[in-house]
């Protein structure tokens, strides 16, 4: 049944989505707590140590960040298959974008069957 097969596919490409966006909070929301938490953990390791990487520390915790936030719309579009955002990363605004910038599929939609399905 093409229908269900296609309900499938844009439940498995939002479910991706969702993971992803979860990926992206829990960076952010861990961001202090962790840069301070590895920087103590390797103070504690070996003195000094922290201190010398925790600058490298916060910029490889941002540039996850970064990059989770750029992931989370790195997701392929289950009606048309491209990417949501533009193929060229540094166009940043697509990152906010609630549609495909492709074939303009809203996110979270539900597959649009133009005829729906009478079970009778
Ligand atoms: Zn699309």
């Amino acid at each position: 049944m093409p229908g269900q097969m296609q309900a499938q596919k844009y439940a498995s490409a939002w479910r991706d989505l969702r993971r992803r966006e979860a990926a992206y909070w829990i960076i952010f929301f861990t961001y202090l707590p962790g840069v301070v938490g590895l920087f103590k953990l390797l103070d504690w390791l070996a003195p000094g140590l922290g201190h010398s990487l925790a600058q490298w520390i916060a910029i490889a915790w941002g540039a996850a960040w970064i990059f989770s936030g750029y992931r989370r719309l790195a997701i392929h579009c289950p009606r048309c298959g491209e990417r949501f955002v533009a193929d060229r990363w540094w166009e940043t605004s697509s990152l906010s974008s609630s549609e495909c910038i492709h074939c303009g599929l809203p996110l979270w939609s539900e597959p649009t069957d133009p005829k729906p399905t009478n079970n009778r």
